[in-house]
């Protein structure tokens, strides 16, 4: 059995990468030995040392290394740049600032994802999920109750692609554990009637799960940290910075010179990208199947994001999907969606909704994007895929 991380935890979705800087920033993988780390995450780093492979964590670090050189590229306050590496909600992140405040700004940052690993995480016992997945009527924080909130909205509005109540398939997979198994329909059916945002009742402060349902913030709790951590950085200033939380990218103005920040989206079949993005204070989200997976025995892979309706691994036309907006919970609450809905799904929901941009990557070889976006994308010379807007 094999499970696998290619891009570890999805780091490498869609990172700040800016691109005239790549060639420098590989040359600068020193940065690899002298990455900051707060106290408090050292534990978690070590236990991240072991779950990837070394060839993984350079490639974390020359993403780290790519953003330490942006002032190679054009950035006129080198003294200024901050960077600070975290691993928390099982993925590495990384967070840049410039300016005066850039340090204090990345403290706070840091602080913050370890605030909401402790209250959002499923695997922590004492978290507020963990205590609603226990079962009984438990009174939550303001912040848990939102976001809980929120996500029933979402999956409203997705007609149940994205559900925090897949849980208990989630964990009958184990897709992302260290021992993934492929149940039987029986197992499978028996664990179906669970899900369904029916099973979480909310009133004020109190959630309540119905007996054996159990709910799984891992589609949008990086995006709500993202937002939060974008919150802070305009508290202290900040007009100039890049965080990725896994495939979750935030933006934070323009370049120190002014030009926008290059969002680069893996090539989901190879390393490298398919495509980069000029964006300035957005956020940009990343799913796909290729980031978590599991190849069983008789080389059937299965990848980490599921269909509530069926119960199984998504089968999709799609390789990646990528929202950006100016909502780091929407977007990461719609790319999981959309990966589930699949090509058409997609585009129809965005016809419908709009209020985002989308890249969608797929089987087919097609790097489809929103017409706004048309200014923005770089395609990558000799990539193989096919450019395509999409018909508005
Ligand atoms: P993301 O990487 O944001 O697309 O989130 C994927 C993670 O969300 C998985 O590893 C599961 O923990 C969880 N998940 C899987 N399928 C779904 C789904 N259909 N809706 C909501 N969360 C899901
Ligand atoms: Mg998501």
């Amino acid at each position: 059995m094999e499970t696998r991380r290619k891009a570890p935890c999805g780091q490498a979705a869609s990172v700040g990468v800016p691109v005239g800087c790549v060639r420098i920033a590989k040359a600068a993988l020193r940065y690899c030995t002298c990455v900051v780390l707060l106290s408090e995450n050292v534990r978690k780093y070590i236990y991240m040392m072991k779950k990837i492979s070394r060839r993984s964590f350079l490639q974390v670090c020359g993403i780290t290394a790519a953003t330490a050189a942006l002032t190679a590229c054009g950035g006129t306050a080198a003294q200024e740049m901050q960077s600070i590496q975290v691993f928390a909600m099982d993925t590495v992140m990384d967070l840049t600032a410039y300016g005066e405040n850039a340090a204090a700004a990345l403290t706070d940052a840091s602080r913050e994802i370890n605030r909401l690993e402790r209250l959002l995480s499923r695997t922590i016992d004492t978290s507020e999920i963990s205590q609603i997945n226990a079962g009984g009527a438990v009174t939550v924080s303001e912040e848990t109750a939102s976001l809980l909130a929120q996500a029933q909205t979402y999956t409203a509005a997705t007609d149940g692609a994205f559900d925090v109540t897949i849980a208990p398939l989630v964990s009958l997979w184990g897709i992302t554990t260290d021992s993934p198994y492929v149940p039987t329909q029986q197992e499978i059916d028996a664990l179906l009637p669970l899900v369904g945002s029916e099973h979480l009742h909310l009133s004020g402060d109190t959630a309540t799960l119905d007996d054996g349902c159990a709910i799984d913030l891992g589609g949008i709790a990086k995006g709500y940290a993202s937002d939060r951590v974008a919150a802070i950085f305009a508290r202290h200033g900040i007009t100039s910075g890049t965080i990725s939380l896994g495939g979750n990218v935030y933006v934070c103005g323009s370049k120190p010179n002014g030009q926008p920040w290059v969002v680069a989206i893996q090539n989901p079949r190879s390393d490298g990208y398919a495509v980069t993005v000029a964006l300035m204070d957005s956020f940009a989200v990343t799913s796909g199947g290729y980031q978590r997976y599991y190849t069983a025995p008789d080389g059937t892979v299965y990848q980490h994001i599921l269909d509530p309706k069926t119960g199984y691994p998504v089968e999709s036309d799609l390789l990646s999907v990528s929202i950006l907006c100016d909502n780091g919970t929407m977007a990461d609450a719609y790319s999981t969606a959309l990966y589930v809905m699949g090509s058409a799904g997609a585009q129809a929901f965005w016809r419908t909704h709009g209020g985002f941009e989308m890249i969608l990557i797929t089987t087919a070889g097609q790097v489809l994007y929103t017409p706004g976006l048309s200014e923005k994308i770089t395609p990558t010379e000799g990539s193989g895929y096919e450019y395509v807007s999409i018909h508005p």
